[in-house]
């Protein structure tokens, strides 16, 4: 599977086969927050930007969503730290996804933790942990 196809969203990266286009009720427990693509037999999804079908990063099983939660936990307070300096959130954001983009050696455009896979959102809790450790010391 290319690139390009991971992160359509149209088929699993899991199983190979094509995934499904539906609310994402589906896998919340009767709770919306826009539309998925699912393979309900990897029980993996992918949401999409907000009124289009477009994939916000690759399908993600439950091992694969723990990590990304885990990566954020370590990543958001290092770039959130920069809005008390007066950044504004997207500025600030980008600064973020800018420093990590060089750490992991990947195109700006394709550093986004959706965008990860379980080795690369290991990789961000690694980079960052030092940094976040420092921060909560101070
Ligand atoms: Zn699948």
């Amino acid at each position: 599977m290319d690139k390009q196809q991971l992160f359509s969203g149209i088929f699993c990266p899991y199983c190979g086969n094509e995934t499904i286009f539906v609310d994402s009720a589906q896998v919340y427990h009767g709770k919306s927050y826009g539309m998925i693509y699912l393979c309900r037999p990897c029980q993996a999804w992918v949401g999409v930007h907000r009124g289009t079908n477009q994939a916000l990063g690759r399908l993600a099983n439950a091992e694969l969503r723990r990590w990304k939660q885990k990566a954020h936990a370590c990543f958001d307070p290092l770039w959130k730290r920069k809005m008390e300096k007066g950044f504004t959130k997207k500025e600030a954001r980008k600064a973020g996804y800018r420093w990590l983009s060089i750490e992991m050696n990947l195109p700006f455009e394709e550093t986004h933790i959706g965008m990860f896979d379980v080795e690369q959102c290991q990789k961000v809790v690694e980079l960052c942990t030092p940094y976040l450790n420092r921060l909560l010391l101070n």
